[in-house]
């Protein structure tokens, strides 16, 4: 008899191998989702620095524009030793590192003052175009530049940060100007840690590139104001996305932020690969560990299945050889009880008859005595033959009953049936022509009981098994070598002597 247990064993492992890798699977998924939120987070946090630097120094700045603005008219200023005009007109914050020079021109661009120096370098400013846009309008207000290379000092980019000034009729009088270094964003965006392809820019509002990280000298100064990205930032006052950098094709989360109060825009971009650099790592780890359980799981549990598929083979051969007999191949007498329980219930719910025959070797005793106990054997064995080949439908069931008694029971047989049946089997034996020369017949013989839940009605089916040695006694009386059915009159009468009698 074959179970399912080892199938359901591996569909057990199967299934909690595909849960372990939901389990693993959702693990990683919000591993991601973590990964991206802090890059997110850690871009706005950046940008956000970037902003609250610069606007505080562009707003220092603004003031001291606006203090050079507010003492330039004074005409006491003009009495001054040109070393305190200086002091006076200049505060120290405007001589912060970082950050150029305030110089102050008259209305044709000539440098007036100059904070760096006492007596103004020559230089005209009138094709600058923080010059020409506080000419052109009164209402330019404060004014962020282009960037340019300034004619004095040291040579390297920068913004200049203008307001105009006017006479008291509100007629150009020249502007005031602070030139700050773009090296200050350089150095400002090269502290941060934004991955190894991250990238930081600087934009005026008009989409001038004013710095970037990396540093792309090459591109200072010119306009994205084409790119996607670029439109996305006029959009909105501050957000974040996913974009390919218009610079060098990477992809990259994006979060940017307006400095407030000027035409500036910071983005800090942490690139793709980056944010998941460590997560595809553990990713890795996590999906190969995974695999490797789920694999060992299944394969636990075939090698297990097919270990108790081996077992339970086994044991269904040791249970079949539990019930056969070694010499005759036959059931034994056990198997023949477990069959005759079935095969009773079976005929009580269906109504059909049972036979039972007790079939006893004649005089095998002296047949030992005079061939041996090895012919004796031989002589069982082929009886027995016999006997199986006269138990040919399924239901039918041969059994050693013990020594050189046999048994058979028939389904569906009646008492006349299983009389014929009997007495072809006696015959079969005779005819085997074993001999036995302290038999009458000269060969072996057999005697046989039958008796069928068609005559008589019985208890049980040992009752009926009774019956039918009931029957063969009165066989072995009559002679030997023959065929007797149970009658009921059988019953009454002693029996279960000795063979001999
Ligand atoms: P009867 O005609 O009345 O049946 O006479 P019998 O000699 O057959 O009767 P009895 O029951 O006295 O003899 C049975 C003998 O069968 C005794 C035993 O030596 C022999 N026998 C029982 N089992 C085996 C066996 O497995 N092998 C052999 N060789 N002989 C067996
Ligand atoms: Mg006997
Ligand atoms: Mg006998």
């Amino acid at each position: 008899m074959m179970t399912r247990r080892p199938n359901v064993m591996i569909i057990i492992s199967i299934v909690l191998a595909a849960a372990l890798t939901a389990v693993a699977g959702w693990v990683m998924a919000q591993m991601r989702e973590d990964a991206l939120a802090s890059a997110r987070a850690a871009a706005f946090n950046m940008a956000l620095l970037f902003e609250r630097d610069t606007q505080r120094n562009f707003d220092v700045y603004a003031l001291s524009l606006q203090s050079v603005i507010d003492t330039i008219d004074d005409p006491r200023l003009a009495e001054l030793p040109a070393d305190i005009r200086q002091n006076v007109l200049f505060d120290r914050s405007a001589t912060a590192k970082n950050l150029g020079a305030i110089l102050v021109a008259n209305a044709t661009g000539d440098v007036v003052f100059d904070s760096r120096a006492s007596t103004p370098r020559e230089v005209n400013v009138a094709d600058r175009d923080y010059f020409i846009a506080q000419r052109d309008s009164p209402h330019t207000g404060l004014y962020v530049s282009r960037p340019f290379i300034p004619r004095e000092g040291p040579a390297d980019a920068s913004i200049g940060l203008s307001r105009r000034l006017e006479k008291p009729d509100g007629s150009f009088a020249g502007v005031v100007v602070g030139t700050m270094r773009l090296d200050y964003f350089r150095r400002l965006m090269s502290g941060i840690e934004i991955g190894a392809h991250g990238a930081v820019a600087l934009t005026l509002a008009d989409g001038t590139l004013l710095m970037r990280r990396p540093y792309a000298p090459d591109l200072i100064g010119k306009s994205l104001a084409d790119s996607a990205l670029f439109q996305r930032f006029e959009r909105e006052q501050e957000g974040g996305f996913f974009a390919i950098g218009p610079v060098d094709g990477v992809r990259r989360w994006f979060a940017f932020r307006r400095v407030d109060g000027y035409p500036l825009v910071f983005s800090v971009a942490v690139a793709a690969g980056d944010i998941y650099t460590e997560w595809r790592a553990r990713a890795w780890i996590i999906g190969t560990l995974t695999v490797l359980l789920d694999v060992s799981l299944i394969a636990l549990a075939v090698l297990l299945s097919r270990q108790l598929r081996r077992r339970e083979l086994l044991e269904d051969e040791l249970r079949a050889l539990a019930g056969t007999d070694a010499l005759t191949a036959l059931a034994n007498r056990r198997a023949f009880e477990a069959r005759a329980d079935h095969e009773w219930l079976r005929a009580r719910r269906s109504g059909q008859a049972l036979a039972v025959m007790m079939l006893d070797v004649d005089r095998f005793k002296p047949f030992n005595d005079r061939y041996g106990h090895a012919a004796g054997d031989g002589a069982l064995a082929a009886v027995a033959r016999a006997i199986g080949a006269h138990a040919r439908r399924p239901a039918d069931c041969a059994a050693r009953y013990g020594g050189e008694e046999f048994v058979l029971m028939l389904p569906d047989t009646n008492a006349a049936q299983a009389l014929a049946h009997a007495e072809k089997l006696r015959s079969a034996i005779e005819t085997l022509d074993i001999p036995h020369a302290d038999s009458p017949n000269n060969v072996l013989t057999a005697s046989v009981g039958v008796a069928s839940t068609s005559a008589s009605s019985f208890e049980s089916w040992r009752a009926l098994v009774e019956a039918a040695d009931a029957a063969l006694y009165t066989a072995k009386r009559a002679g030997r070598n023959r065929v007797a059915v149970w009658q009921p009159s059988l019953a009454r009468e002693p029996h279960g002597a000795g063979p001999d009698l």
